[in-house]
């Protein structure tokens, strides 16, 4: 029987950007938890640091499901508006990339397919677990038009000229979640003195849906005339039409704070008169060799420049444990190089173990509590090294590490269910997983049925001593 003090220190707490407190995690409607990440934009590759953003999520949502939660993760994709993007100058900007597709005569659909099927592939390569919807902007242009609507009939949004603004002054909580407070904008705004956007009542409003120039390629039909949304207005629709008015998470990385996410808040609250979303995540950069990623620096890497070198996309997923989420992650291959060795010296170690066979106690309460403060990635994963050097007999370690692997998801267990270069898909793994541990528990009709169940999705499950051989059929 758990004390209460107990059942408290392990209970889930996560820093939240909007109270700027780490809060007891209490979702709306347990066990069901809704969280929505701003996803990619998809006219280039997906780097690394936006990876590291979603791998957070990824643990996030892995956590929340080891404590018994049932996630319905939302990832948007981006692959409207923005053909042209602000540069560093608040000056619109043509994409080199997209420059060069368009010149050879790819149109601006086939470049986000392009660029979502290689997103997805590396998903599935860090174990990223799937979302329940990958949501396109571009074909959510209706109900964002429908929030603009309602925003303009509700007086928090004008019109001029084929251009619809927020009244970000009628918006009382307006910088709630940055500290960007109207007070404060307006002084900073007033000493550099930028008003880009002429037309504006304001300088500090934002556009909800902008007049399309003669050569955009992107562009709807509106109340407001052709056009196309703003940024942050996809982010409000799809969430809504996804997880409701009010959700439990909302993450991205902690450039999206201001003004996106700030933005976002405004919009949503101001269409629906509801509280948006009650816990905000935000993950630290990602810097490489101590600096900003940046094209002109050629140090932007992706997943596959990774895998180039030689490296597995899951030591990246390792990498990313060894720095708190909050935290400013510094890049270097050299560290890339000790998580390789890390991970590779850990599932060495694993492969020796005996079959699985009751847990250690200790451990795994050490395991929950450390990933439930906040995700302390960092404390859970020394903590399966200390249980892999202790001297609890090697069926408990296995059977504690293929618990933590659910959270951890780095494969510990490849050994035994076949070969990573088969690229096994994650939901077949996950079965076969689920397999041995019914096979563990003697439930061998279960473990049948799931068998054949494997065998549908092209792989048969081949029943070895220590676990489970997988062959494609
Ligand atoms: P974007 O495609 O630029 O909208 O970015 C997608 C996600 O990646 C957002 O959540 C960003 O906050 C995040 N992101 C972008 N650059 C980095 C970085 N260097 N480190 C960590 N997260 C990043
Ligand atoms: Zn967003």
């Amino acid at each position: 029987m758990k004390t209460i003090r107990e059942w408290r220190d392990n209970m889930l707490r996560l820093y939240n950007t909007l109270t700027r407190t780490i809060e007891d995690f209490k979702p709306i409607n347990p066990p069901n938890v809704g969280i929505y990440t701003c996803g990619p934009t998809v006219y280039r590759e997906v780097h690394i640091g936006n990876f590291r953003t979603y791998l957070m999520a990824d643990y996030l949502r892995r956590t929340l499901e080891y404590n018994g939660f049932e996630v319905t993760h939302i990832r948007n994709i981006t692959d409207v508006g923005h053909m042209r993007r602000l540069d560093q100058e608040n000056r619109e900007a043509i994409d080199p990339v997209i420059e060069e597709a368009l010149k050879v005569g790819k149109t601006p659909q086939d470049i986000a397919k392009h660029y979502t099927d290689l997103y997805l592939k590396d998903e599935e390569k860090l174990n990223i677990k799937k979302a329940a919807k990958y949501p396109k902007a571009s074909e959510h242009v209706k109900e964002m038009i429908g929030i603009i609507k309602i925003l303009l009939k509700k007086g928090l949004a004008y019109e001029t000229d084929g251009t619809v603004y927020f009244d970000v002054k009628k918006f009382k909580d307006y910088g709630k979640l940055s500290g960007n407070t109207l007070e404060r904008m307006d002084k900073l705004l007033k000493a550099v003195r930028i008003s880009v956007e002429t037309d504006k009542k304001d300088s500090v409003d934002f556009a909800l849906w902008k007049k399309a120039e003669s050569d955009r390629l992107m562009k709807w039909d509106s109340p407001f005339g052709v056009g196309f949304p703003g940024w942050h207005i996809e982010c409000s629709a799809m969430s809504i039409k996804y997880l409701g008015d009010t959700f439990d998470i909302h993450t991205g990385g902690e450039d999206l704070i201001f003004p996106h996410h700030e933005d976002e808040i405004a919009q949503s609250e101001g269409a629906s008169g509801q509280h948006f979303v009650n816990y905000w995540l935000h993950g630290g950069y990602l810097l490489v060799d101590s600096e900003k990623m940046s094209r002109s620096k050629g140090n932007v890497y992706t997943i596959s420049d990774l895998e180039n070198k030689g490296y597995e996309p899951l030591a990246f997923r390792y990498l990313t444990f060894m720095t708190h989420y909050r935290t400013k992650m510094n890049f270097t291959y050299h560290a890339l190089h000790g998580a390789q060795t890390a991970l590779n010296r850990l599932r060495a170690d694993v492969k020796n173990f005996d079959k699985p066979k009751i847990g250690c106690a200790e451990f795994e309460q050490r395991f929950l509590k450390a990933i439930n403060n906040d995700l302390n990635m960092p404390e859970a994963l020394g903590i399966v090294w200390e249980l892999v050097r202790s001297d609890y007999p090697s069926s408990a370690k296995a059977e504690s590490l293929l618990k933590f692997d659910n959270v951890l998801g780095l494969d510990l267990f490849q050994s035994q269910v076949g070969s990573r270069k088969l690229q096994v898909p994650q939901n077949v793994m996950e079965m076969v997983r689920e397999r041995e541990e019914l096979r563990r528990q003697k439930r061998y009709h279960l473990a049948d049925q799931l068998r054949n169940k494997i065998k549908k999705m092209g792989y048969n499950a081949i029943d070895k001593g220590k676990g489970t051989e997988i062959k494609k059929i």
